[in-house]
């Protein structure tokens, strides 16, 4: 089914840049941009209407005009949309260690009963992502205690292993919420909602779980669920929680504190672990696909 909507010039620079990677180099007449993503065709005209062709236009054609601030939605609605994810039984999940150069990949899911919410509440989870590695520390345990969850590590060296051009991060991730949900799910949980924190378009999880040996339906996709549902927010602290946890272990086993995230820091930190164990250790430690390798190997003078 082809879609076709006119959207602004901001929209349109936007558009190219999220499309960038999938565009198609053929010249038509009057084109500026044509991309090819998943079974969805993208031609962007000099007029500045889009057309979406294929099996998910409508969803895409709905995103953009979403974006270019045409759609119809009334905040009030969207309002009441989202207290109905947040007053429920529900389970949720989401991960952490993604954008981390150092250490695992760690995805979590939590079942929280909506008589559970005020317990959670009271523990100040809203907002996890402002919340201390110290404070994690304290209340992931009170929260494991009493809110039945399912956690998945992936060490680097898995990690390692399975990355390919064909296997990416994005990839990984969907196996790995499938997964948690899944076995969550064969406890029979009494829930109006399953949440994930989305990382990717509903169609595109449902692509990259292709291969799956079990695929876990019926999933509610929101962005920034942390903030909207606290079985995700809690998901995300005891996420949180190991990943500080594999972090000290493996910080410990190097003598070697090792930083967060895949800036600087993490250079200079990674060059001192290639001196004194060699470049092999990095295997063990980090996440090999992210640039931060190069930079690594690249500025040591042997
Ligand atoms: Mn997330």
């Amino acid at each position: 089914m082809n879609q076709v909507i006119q959207v602004s010039e901001k929209t349109r620079k936007k558009l190219i840049e999220y499309y960038q990677e999938k565009k198609k180099d053929k010249k038509i007449p009057y084109v500026v941009f044509q991309a090819v993503d998943m079974d969805t065709v993208v031609t962007l005209y000099e007029s500045g209407k889009v057309m979406f062709q294929g099996k998910s236009a409508d969803v895409d054609a709905a995103m953009w005009k979403e974006i270019d601030g045409q759609s119809m939605v009334d905040p009030v609605k969207v309002k009441e949309q989202e207290k109905k994810y947040y007053f429920c039984s529900s389970i949720g999940s989401d991960e952490v260690g993604t954008g981390d150069y150092f250490g695992p990949i760690v995805v979590t899911c939590c079942y929280v009963k909506k008589e559970q919410i005020s317990f959670l509440e009271s523990l100040g989870i809203r907002d996890s992502k402002k919340i201390s590695d110290e404070k994690i520390k304290k209340i992931a345990p009170e929260i494991a205690k009493k809110i039945a969850y399912k956690s998945v590590i992936l060490s680097n060296q898995e990690y390692n292993e399975k990355y390919t051009k064909d296997v990416h991060m994005n990839k990984i991730k969907a196996l790995l919420h499938n997964r948690v949900l899944y076995e969550m799910m064969q406890e029979k949980p009494q829930i109006d909602f399953i949440i994930v924190d989305e990382f990717a378009r509903e169609h595109r999880y449902y692509a990259y779980l292709e291969d799956a040996p079990y695929i876990q339906k019926g999933i509610t996709f929101l962005t920034k669920a942390e903030d909207k549902n606290l079985a995700v927010a809690s998901a995300s602290i005891i996420s949180r929680y190991l990943f500080l946890k594999e972090m000290d272990k493996l910080s410990d086993s190097i003598h070697i504190p090792l930083p967060k995230g895949a800036g600087s820091e993490v250079d200079q930190i990674g060059e001192e672990i290639v001196e004194k164990y060699g470049e092999e250790k990095l295997k063990e430690i980090a996440k090999l696909n992210f640039k931060n390798t190069q930079k690594i190997l690249h500025t040591i003078i042997y």
